[in-house]
């Protein structure tokens, strides 16, 4: 039997799942950013309030209008992005497109909306105010954030400079303040991120290593319950099992019969075809009759060439049936061809009887079995 290959060998680099962690991240970030793009309505009615009596209807209708197809635009690809699996690789661009058109749009309320200096200035700080508020939105993949920044950033020098193209200096002392203030906000947002990350990554290696731990625990439950070679239950789930029943057929008064299954001659096997062949030959023994029994029915090793099976709620005539079927398809069955080997069977049967302990139903078991072998093997013995 090969050794069992736990998952939990694998080795875990500190940086294996960095991958992972910044697709996690842009993934979060589309989510968030559909999430803030449905509460901008309220952005856009806070600017026609503050440039309300300030412009033209005609041009902040058309402001809005631009600002909603924008909106709409982005808002279709952000829903599309969300139906299926994205990566970085294959769908960053796309999330660019839909950040930098929001950028643009918010950053195109300059062109329209300015009549007077005060308004112009309140619309900078607003659009201030956006870059600050927009950062946890981007926050978990911060070129995203980059992008919309540098969209809002382009619409403002563009703006600076049509505006102002009789007054350079003012036009760059208000460019260079906003690249500041641009510039302060992302090495702040730039540190969080790594934090973000990091948190993202340490999030994932404690999600993997719960994963081994689990698949370790089940590894391990399953080697103290199962018979390394045959894959049946080993002793202990026999044990237990018989404890159990031990109490269930004093107190629910349940049926119960045991099949002792001892296989005729197996020395043989071994010395003639050699130790291997006898191990598959058991292998296919436990498969074989496994497949003739019913779920509810526990088929354990007893040891080397010897099995039990329970059956439960099965009278002693039922359970001699089943032995015998199980004889029979043994005798007439030949259980690998190569070596072809076919071997029998002596079974004991025993039920349960009122008073008596498991342990005295198994040890009749037994005997029934031994008796079987000396009637001439290949034979179903009922317990005295
Ligand atoms: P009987 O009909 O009287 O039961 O004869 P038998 O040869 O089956 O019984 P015996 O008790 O003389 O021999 C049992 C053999 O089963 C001896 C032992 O080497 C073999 N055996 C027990 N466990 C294993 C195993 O895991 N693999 C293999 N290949 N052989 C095993
Ligand atoms: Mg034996
Ligand atoms: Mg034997």
């Amino acid at each position: 039997m090969p050794p069992t290959a736990y998952a939990g060998d694998a080795p875990t680099h500190p940086y294996a799942s960095l991958d992972t962690a910044l697709e996690m991240g842009f993934q979060q970030c589309v989510e968030q950013f559909r999430k803030a793009l449905l509460a901008c309505p309220i952005g856009w009615l806070f600017v026609s309030w503050l440039v309300w009596g300030e412009t033209t209807q005609q041009l902040l209708l058309g402001w809005l209008g631009l600002i909603a197809l924008a909106w709409l635009a982005s808002l279709a690809i952000l829903t599309r992005l969300a139906r299926r699996h994205i990566t970085v690789a294959r769908d960053g661009w796309l999330l660019y497109l839909a950040v930098v058109l929001d950028g643009l749009a918010w950053g195109s309320s300059l062109l329209f909306l300015v009549v007077d200096e005060h308004v112009y200035l309140g619309l900078i700080v607003v659009l201030c105010g956006v870059t600050a508020l927009v950062a946890p939105v981007f926050i978990s993949h911060i070129r995203a954030y980059r992008f919309h920044s540098l969209a809002i950033y382009a619409m403002v020098a563009a703006n600076c400079l049509y505006r102002h193209d009789d007054a350079y200096v003012q036009a760059l002392k208000l460019m260079a303040g906003m690249a500041l203030f641009m510039l302060f906000i992302h090495i702040h947002a730039q540190r969080t991120a790594a934090r973000i990350l990091h948190g993202l990554r340490l999030q994932l290696e404690n999600a993997m290593l719960t994963e081994q731990l689990r698949e370790r625990l089940r590894a391990a439950k399953l080697d103290a319950t199962t018979d390394p070679l045959t894959g049946l239950a080993n002793r202990r789930v026999l044990d237990s099992a018989l404890v159990t029943w031990q109490s269930r057929v004093v107190h629910s008064a349940r049926q119960l019969s045991v099949l002792m299954i001892d296989i005729d001659h197996f020395k043989q096997i071994n010395d003639t075809y050699g130790h291997e062949v006898g191990d598959r030959v058991l292998r296919a023994f436990a498969e074989h009759v496994r497949s003739l029994l019913r779920s509810q029915d526990l088929f354990a090793r007893h040891g080397g060439e010897e099995f039990v099976i329970l059956l439960p709620d099965t009278p002693v005539e039922a359970a001699s049936h089943a032995g015998n079927r199980i004889r029979a398809s043994l005798e007439s069955t030949p259980l690998i061809n190569d070596p072809p080997v076919r071997i029998t069977v002596s079974i004991g049967v025993a039920q349960h009887q009122d008073g008596e302990s498991i342990d005295t139903t198994m040890a009749r078991a037994d005997a029934a079995a031994y008796s079987a072998k000396h009637l001439g093997r290949n034979k179903v013995h009922l317990a005295a």
